[in-house]
């Protein structure tokens, strides 16, 4: 499936990275256990730490999507339940999304960053980007 030359599109990259595939060859296995990514592509190479605080990245998508979905569902309630609030089953749910919530998004928030990173922040490889630096 890369067999393709030059660099995969946006989209591509996008869906490699929410499916917890490679940012520049799509393959799989990135991680040794579920809290521990792979330094590098096992394919490709791709170093994934460019620099340090790098991942400050994977942690605002992990805030955003956890939040948003409390976010979607917590208005959703508002709206659909208005004048009577159902608090406590609100909080049934809403709680263990934001206890949970950052644990089971915490590799995809890993793989998606680095695919918004190849994709809008940077078109190059990044060991390429940091040569031309020197
Ligand atoms: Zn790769």
């Amino acid at each position: 499936m890369t067999t393709t030359t030059g660099p995969p599109s946006r989209t591509r990259t996008m869906l490699w990275g929410i499916t917890l595939r490679c940012a520049r060859c799509g393959s799989g296995h990135l991680f040794r256990r579920y809290f521990v990514m792979r330094a590098e592509c096992p394919r490709c190479g791709l170093h994934f730490e460019r620099e340090q605080g790098y991942w400050t990245g994977s942690l605002a998508c992990n805030m955003i999507a956890t939040g948003g979905l409390f976010a979607i569902i917590f208005v959703a309630v508002l709206v659909l339940t208005l004048p009577d609030i159902p608090v406590i089953p609100v909080l049934a749910v809403t709680l263990p999304i934001m206890a949970f919530g950052p644990i089971v998004f915490y590799p995809f928030s890993k793989t998606i960053w680095v695919a918004i990173d190849r994709a809008y922040l940077q078109r190059l490889d990044p060991n390429e980007r940091f040569d031309e630096r020197l």
